[in-house]
C-alpha cells in the first residue's frame, strides 16, 4: 500500500512534549519569556474578514520588516513556515544526489533526516577535541555543499566571523555554504556582511528561538536575490502559502520591536553566563555558549542518567545517543529563578 520511500524514512525525533505532569520544559530551546506585548494588540485588531482570502504568498509585508531588522533590502529575504520547513527548500534547491554534503559530526540532527529524504549523499567532518568545528576540516573534504549551525547545535560553542570568510575563500563560487543562524541573537557574529562578497552563502534564520515565535511557525533565508528567487521556485512548487495571514501580521509586529527582544534576550544571556559559572563551580563540564543553552557533563554519568534524575525533580533536559556526547544534556536558558531551582537540584543529586 505504501511506497517504497516511506519505508525508508528516518524522522527527527524532537524534545518531549509530555502532558503526564507539568515540567519545567528546558529541552526544546523555547524562549522562557512572553512575545512583545504588541502582539497582543495586532491579534485582537485582527480583521477577521481576512481569512476569508488566500494570504499575501510572498509575504511582502513581513519580509520588508524583517529585512529591516537585519539590515539587507527585501529582495535578499524569503520568509516560510519555520526553518524546518525553509531548510527542506534550501536541501532541495541547493544539494542533489550528484554531490556529497559535508557538515560536522555534531549539529542540528534534521541535516541527515532531509539528507535521507532528498537521497543526498552526507559526509561527517568530526568536531574537535574541545568541540569547535574546525574550518581546515570542512575546507580539505573534497564536498558539493556544506551545511553547520552557528552558533552550534547541541554545543552552543560558536564560529567567529573571521572563520566563516576563511571558509567561504577556500570554497569554489558554485559549492553552497549554508549557515543556520537559529541562535545568532544570543552572542553570535551574523554572517550577514559576507553575503556581498559570497554569492554562494545561504543564511538560515528562525523567530522560533529569539523571538518566542515556537508556537506561530516562521523562518527565514537570507542570501542573494537569484538565491531567493530559486528558493521561491521551488516553494511554489510545493506549496504556494507557507504562511498564513495571521503569522505575517504578528511577525512583522514582531521585526519592528527589536528593542523588546534585545531586552529578554539579555536576560537570557545573564542567566546562561550565571548558570554556567554555577556549573563550573560544581565540577561539571560546561562548553562556552553563545546560544539559549548549555551542553554540559559530569565525569561518570551518561546524559540519559543525568536526563532520568532532572525528570524525576520536574524538570526535562535533553541527552543524546550519539557516541562523542552521549554523556552530555542540553539544558535550554529558563528563567532565572528556574535555573537556580535546578541548580538545587543537581546539588541535591549529584554531590
Ligand atoms: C530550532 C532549530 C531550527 C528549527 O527552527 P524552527 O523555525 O522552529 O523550525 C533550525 N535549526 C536549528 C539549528 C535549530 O536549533
Amino acid at each position: 500500500m505504501y511506497a517504497k520511500r516511506v519505508q525508508e524514512l528516518r524522522p527527527y525525533a524532537p524534545g518531549e512534549q509530555l502532558r503526564d505532569r507539568e515540567y519545567v520544559k528546558l529541552n526544546a530551546n523555547e524562549n522562557p519569556y512572553p512575545p512583545s506585548p504588541r502582539l497582543k494588540e495586532i491579534l485582537m485588531n485582527f480583521d477577521l474578514e481576512q481569512l476569508r482570502l488566500y494570504p499575501d504568498p510572498d509575504a511582502s509585508e513581513l519580509r520588508k520588516a524583517f529585512a529591516n531588522m537585519v539590515h539587507v533590502s527585501s529582495d535578499m529575504v524569503y520568509a516560510g513556515n519555520g526553518s524546518d520547513e525553509i531548510l527542506s527548500f534550501v536541501f532541495y534547491a541547493f544539494f542533489d544526489s550528484e554531490r556529497t554534503l559535508l557538515f560536522p559530526e555534531h549539529t542540528y540532527s534534521f541535516y541527515p533526516v532531509y539528507a535521507s529524504y532528498y537521497g543526498i549523499p552526507i559526509r561527517k567532518v568530526p568536531l574537535e577535541k574541545d568541540f569547535s568545528i574546525s574550518v581546515d576540516r570542512l575546507s580539505s573534504e573534497e564536498s558539493g555543499g556544506i551545511i553547520f549551525a552557528n552558533p552550534n547545535a547541541p554545543t552552543g560553542m560558536v564560529m567567529p566571523l573571521s572563520e566563516i570568510q576563511r571558509l567561504l575563500e577556500h570554497c569554489p563560487e558554485d559549492k553552497p555554504v549554508v549557515v543556520d543562524e537559529a541562535y545568532i541573537d544570543f552572542g553570535g557574529e551574523s554572517a550577514i556582511p559576507l553575503l556581498s562578497k559570497f554569492p554562494n552563502l545561504i543564511i538560515v534564520r528562525t523567530l522560533s528561538k529569539s523571538m518566542c515565535f515556537a508556537g506561530a511557525r516562521l523562518g527565514f533565508v537570507i542570501a542573494g536575490p537569484e538565491q531567493i528567487r530559486r528558493i521561491t521556485t521551488v516553494k511554489n512548487s510545493f506549496n504556494h502559502f507557507p504562511v498564513d495571514a495571521i503569522v505575517q501580521a504578528l511577525g512583522k509586529a514582531a521585526c519592528e520591536d527589536v528593542e523588546y527582544y534585545q531586552q529578554i534576550n539579555s536576560r537570557v544571556i545573564a542567566t546562561r553566563e550565571w548558570l554556567t559559572e554555577e556549573l563550573r563551580l560544581l565540577g561539571w563540564r560546561t562548553l562556552p555558549s553563545k546560544a539559549n543553552f548549555v551542553f554540559t557533563s559530569k565525569e561518570g554519568i551518561s546524559g540519559e542518567k543525568i536526563y532520568r534524575r532532572i525528570k524525576e525533580n520536574g524538570f526535562l533536559v535533553r541527552y543524546f545517543e550519539h557516541p562523542g556526547i552521549e554523556n552530555f544534556v542540553r539544558i535550554t536558558i529558563g528563567k532565572q529563578m528556574e535555573m537556580e531551582q535546578l541548580i538545587c537540584i543537581l546539588k541535591k543529586e549529584f554531590s
